[in-house]
């Protein structure tokens, strides 16, 4: 009979524990939890906060009491594992509630402790209004502050997932809130055109945004923060402070005990999730893992990526052998006052950066059919790599459907897909739930198109350097349309009108046409290249992407209401 002890009983851990024990009836598994819950969904505690789960229990996905008589495995909560003898192959535990000391032995060991929110230094931070949101514990606290004091206004400093899925929560518990954010866009795993369109969104749901805002201090008093304040001198009255900076992977374990830890700072694993000590496996948050699409060690503290390590571990862990652990994607969505966003692989930025030659294109399409009452609309920016034409990432702004193209794009990322394995997809319609053409479809369309030469687009951010270059701006859509607003200095021939009124267009200038978000553009492009004009671009994502770039460059946080 083997030993199987686990450190840590939340996503892997937990999973872990429990493919472990169907692999292996007789195996002796433990889990130590220093926290006072096992099986936890973390993932809920925003709306847990917000009142939309009203029930602390729906949180507890399992308990130990369940874990014992379902699966005959043995939780020990608050007990903290806190050093491994590798030689002996035991581990020194200890018990938070009385303080007592044990080695427990093991044949396995599986490292699950997750990770851990980043604590930042400025003034006030241990201040009794400042909160974390991670365990149980975190929204207990934050949520009987929330319902016991006086709270009107929140602050939230880092506009990441969490950070603005609880400034939704707290909006829909009538706080006003403010989101301050180092980086000069909300979501920095997006691109700042993709980010703009949820920032725009939240500023209209009345959440305050402080883009490009280091906060310098936190002001308080008896205890108490009372503002935040910001290195322009600007400050931010709150009743609340919630951090969400980021996080970083619990290690301190591993690297006492010598195990190897990657460049990224978390611990090293091969795909059988074992660590440099076959031993010992490590599995969630805490580990790197390899990036679908670099092939380079990575941090991608994720739910989906956490729950099959554990699977994976706990079945190595019990058999000797289990799958090897695929890269990832990163793939993600939060769901935003109605709006979702979603993204994976890489983005262009981050394409950029890792020195990867990228491509994109934008297209805007509704989730079905447009004669089918109800459609919304999703943008959807693919990146791919020109040449091998390789699907790099995927962004998606819009309503209902985003869901399912960020998983079609995810599949061809994980197959090493190409825009045209995308195009040819064989994906479900009808019309309540889909398109002939679907909108990842024509994403792929669009990109094939580009690759083929048939059309060159050009990014938001190049349209006033282009103006300023001597292109003549013309808007193809309708003359209704183009009274309502257009680009400053931009001619307007209709789509309809483009080919009678083709004289219209200077000989000697290159031509950058727009519509409202890309489509028409690009007939009207052909048109043009069917009538011998080589010198044409067509502006990705239209005007809506124009003036949604023109709005966040402007004033890049909306005005302050102090
Ligand atoms: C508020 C919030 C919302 C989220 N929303 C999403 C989402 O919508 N989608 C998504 O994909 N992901 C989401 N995540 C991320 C997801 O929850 C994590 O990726 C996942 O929980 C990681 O699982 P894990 O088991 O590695 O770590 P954890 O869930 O952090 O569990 C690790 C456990 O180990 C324990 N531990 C650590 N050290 C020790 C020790 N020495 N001894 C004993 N115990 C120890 C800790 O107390 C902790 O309970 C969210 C996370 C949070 C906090």
């Amino acid at each position: 009979m083997q030993r199987i002890l686990i450190v840590g009983g939340v996503a892997a851990g937990a999973s872990a524990a429990t493919r472990a024990r169907r692999l292996d009836e007789h195996a002796e598994i433990t889990i130590f939890e220093r926290g006072g819950f096992v099986s936890f969904a973390n993932c809920g505690l925003p709306y847990y906060i917000g009142g939309i789960i009203e029930s602390r229990e729906s949180l507890l996905l399992q308990t130990p009491e369940k874990l014992k008589r379902r699966f005959n495995i043995d939780v020990r909560l608050r007990h903290e594992v806190i050093s491994i003898d590798r030689e002996g192959k035991r581990i020194l535990v200890k018990n938070l509630q009385d303080e007592g000391e044990g080695w427990y032995k093991y044949d396995r060991l599986i490292l699950a402790p997750g990770a851990a929110p980043i604590h930042p230094t400025f003034g006030g931070v241990d201040s009794d209004n400042v909160f974390h949101l991670r365990t149980i514990e975190d929204s207990d606290a934050l949520r009987l502050f929330l319902d016991e004091s006086r709270v009107c206004r929140a602050t939230i400093v880092g506009a990441g997932f969490i950070g603005l899925e609880a400034a939704e929560m707290l909006v829909h518990r009538g706080i006003s809130v403010d989101v301050v954010e180092l980086t000069p866009q909300v979501l920095p795993p997006l691109d700042p055109d993709m980010a703009a369109m949820v920032a725009e969104h939240l500023s209209e749901k009345g959440v305050s945004l402080h883009l490009g805002q280091a906060v310098e201090n936190l002001a308080a008093r008896n205890g108490r923060v009372f503002s935040v304040e910001l290195p322009d001198g600007r400050t931010i009255k709150t009743d609340v402070v919630l951090l969400s900076i980021g996080i970083r992977p619990i290690t301190d374990l591993a690297r006492n005990a010598g195990l190897a830890v990657g460049p990224r700072g978390g611990i090293r694993v091969n795909e059988r999730l074992e660590t440099s000590d076959p031993a010992i496996l490590a599995a969630g948050d805490a580990v790197e893992v390899i990036h679908a699409v670099t092939g380079q060690p990575v941090l991608i503290p994720l739910a989906g990526p956490a729950n099959k390590h554990g699977r994976i571990a706990g079945a190595v862990a019990a058999t000797g052998s289990g799958p090897a652990y695929p890269t990832v994607a990163g793939t993600a969505i939060i769901g935003l006052f109605g709006l979702s966003v979603a993204t994976c692989g890489l983005s262009y930025k981050a394409a950029k950066a890792a020195g990867i030659e990228a491509e994109s294109v934008m297209v805007t399409r509704r989730h079905h059919a447009g004669y089918y009452p109800g459609g919304e609309h999703m943008t959807i920016k693919l990146v791919y790599q020109p040449g091998t034409r390789r699907v790099l990432g995927g962004q998606i702004v819009g309503g209902p459907g985003v869901d399912r193209r960020i998983d079609v794009i995810s599949t061809v990322i994980h197959f090493e897909g190409t825009t045209d394995d995308l195009a040819s997809l064989d994906l479900a319609y009808a019309p309540q739930f889909g398109a002939a053409k679907d909108p990842a479809h024509i994403a792929a369309f669009v990109a094939g198109n580009q690759e083929n030469g048939l059309i060159r687009h050009v990014r938001a951010e190049e349209v006033d350097q282009l103006i300023r270059s001597g292109y003549s701006v013309v808007d193809v859509r309708h003359p209704d349309e183009f009274f309502s607003g257009a680009i400053a200095g931009a001619v307007n021939i209709s789509l309809e009108e483009l080919r009678a009124e083709q004289h219209r267009l200077s000989p000697d200038r290159p031509i950058l046409l727009y519509c409202e978000v890309g489509q028409r553009g690009y007939y009207a492009a052909r048109i043009l290249h069917g009538l011998g004009r080589d010198d044409v671009v067509n502006l990705a994502g239209g005007l809506v992407a124009y003036e949604i770039h023109k709005r966040t460059t402007a004033g890049a946080s909306p005005p302050e209401h102090h």
